[in-house]
């Protein structure tokens, strides 16, 4: 399968190991996906900062290069606060572009889940449960 991530622009300076390691490990937002199937990364970007404009573009270029499906960054969904476009951004991708978009990319690091899991966002953590995994999953990401 290959794989475009777009990320949260408020983390532009992540190196983006957490995600890279979930892609090799078949874990979060990549667990859908069989383990004897090679994922491939084929493009990485950020949105550009709130609302997100390069959203509107960034997929065709990596469609160009093969994208089969794009992957929503982890990162928004634990950010301070989580983003609050991510459904438009799965709407309009998929629309527009008519590939699938998939929210997440890495476990959610026992770190963030230990912060959310008391605020009103947990509700946003329960709809991934790809991304919430195990304890033992989120600590490794730590
Ligand atoms: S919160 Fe959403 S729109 Fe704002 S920078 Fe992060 S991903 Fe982009």
């Amino acid at each position: 399968m290959k794989i475009g991530i777009i990320i949260c622009d408020r983390y532009r300076r992540c190196g983006g190991g957490k995600c890279l390691r979930a892609m090799r490990e078949h874990a979060g937002g990549f667990s859908r996906y069989p383990k004897s199937e090679p994922l491939e990364l084929v493009g990485y970007s950020t949105c550009d900062g709130c609302p997100g404009g390069n959203v509107e573009y960034v997929p065709a270029e990596m469609i160009k290069n093969g994208a089969e499906v794009i992957h929503l960054a982890t990162g928004m969904v634990v950010g301070y606060p989580p983003c609050p476009y991510m459904d438009y951004f799965t709407t309009f991708i998929e629309k527009r572009y008519g590939i699938p978009v998939v929210t997440g990319t890495h476990p959610i690091p026992e770190k963030y889940y230990r912060v959310h899991k008391d605020l009103p966002s947990r509700r946003i953590l329960e709809q991934f449960p790809d991304l919430l995994a195990t304890p033992k999953i989120r600590e490794d990401y730590d």
